[in-house]
């Protein structure tokens, strides 16, 4: 793969013990150093018009002050210093590249993947929360949509908390797609099947909130059962991957159990989708806290586009899990006539 990176991501500093770390990138560089067929493309920063075209302008002045007078705690999760501003507007370039690279015709080998900090997924249209100040895929979706070579573009976020800040900023659009898999009842608490959007955004918006232990079978399932209906209706130009890995069995933050093989499943089913709906597809990076099963799970990611094969999972979803996998499937008409 290609993978946006750099260094002024690493200045966002977050403080010792916090989980978003710049730590996780250089997690993520070591483990790829075994890999072979690892590119590195160093993006422009994103414009500060670019993140004014999904953000508020109050918003967008207000943190860019508040990064200016060298930060501190926006709320306790969320912590800037002086950098900040800087690494966030270099995160979201890096995800408009991911975008920017799909749509010019990068695949295969050469998909893109940017590995920006900080992540973006909860920052919604008028504020920063859960890590994130400026929402990178949204950024990079809008600019992908400006640019005039995508009409449709489809967000999958896969990372295990809802992107409430992705589907807020879109929840009333028609020209992009937010689905999500995530567990219930974990932060920020929003994601439910019934959440589908609003407006011309009526049926662009779908939520699965998996339960807690869901691992390789459920989101295999889910992706097939919803993700695809949804994706063969919407037709998008450009599919975009929100790709956190704190679904990963062995992170610290959730009670997820996608193993590092899982991902690899993933992959490959979102690669076929992509293939099928004759989609550009890019990856974004969102959260992942685990060190090691981050830089494993991102190498695994490479891999099968590499060429590995990952190995299916055995069986089908818990009762459990399928129970909202209807209901999703329901809400949205799947299946039906
Ligand atoms: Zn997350």
């Amino acid at each position: 793969m290609k993978f946006g990176y750099s260094e002024v991501c690493l200045d966002h500093d977050t403080g010792a013990r916090h989980p978003e770390s710049p730590d996780r990138l250089r997690a993520i560089r070591r483990g790829l150093t075994k890999q072979h067929g690892v590119d590195y493309v160093e993006a422009a920063p994103a414009t500060e018009a670019a993140v004014r075209a999904v953000h508020e302008d109050e918003y967008v002045d207000r943190v860019k002050q508040f990064c200016a007078d060298g930060g501190g705690e926006w709320d306790p999760d969320t912590i800037a210093v002086e950098a900040t501003w800087d690494a966030a507007l270099q995160s979201a370039g890096l995800a408009e590249w991911a975008a920017t690279a799909a749509l010019s015709g990068e695949t295969g080998r050469d998909t893109p993947f940017s590995i920006g900090r900080p992540p973006g997924h909860h920052a919604v249209y008028d504020n920063a929360m859960g890590f994130c100040f400026v929402n990178n895929a949204a950024v990079a979706a809008q600019t992908a949509l400006d640019s005039g070579d995508a009409s449709r573009v489809a967000i999958f976020d896969w990372d295990v908390h809802h992107g409430n800040g992705t589907q807020d900023i879109f929840y009333e659009r028609g020209d992009v797609h937010y689905s999500s898999f995530h567990e219930a009842g974990l932060y920020p608490g929003t994601g439910e099947a019934e959440e589908v959007g609003e407006g011309a955004g009526e049926g662009t918006t779908l939520n699965a909130p998996l339960p807690s232990g869901s691992g390789d079978a459920e989101y295999a399932d889910a992706f097939d059962q919803l993700l695809v209906p949804a994706l063969e209706a919407f037709e998008p130009d450009l599919l975009l991957v929100s790709a956190g890995f704190d679904a990963h069995e062995h992170d610290p933050i959730s009670r997820m159990r996608v193993s590092t093989e899982g991902y690899g499943v993933l992959t490959d089913r979102v690669r076929s989708l992509a293939a099928d709906l004759d989609a550009a597809l890019g990856f974004v990076l969102e959260g992942g806290y685990g060190l090691d099963t981050l830089a494993e799970s991102i190498a695994m990611v490479h891999e099968v586009f590499d060429g590995r094969e990952p190995v299916q999972p055995d069986g089908d979803a818990s009762e459990r899990a399928q129970i909202i996998i209807d209901r999703t499937a329901k809400v949205h008409g799947f299946g039906e006539k």
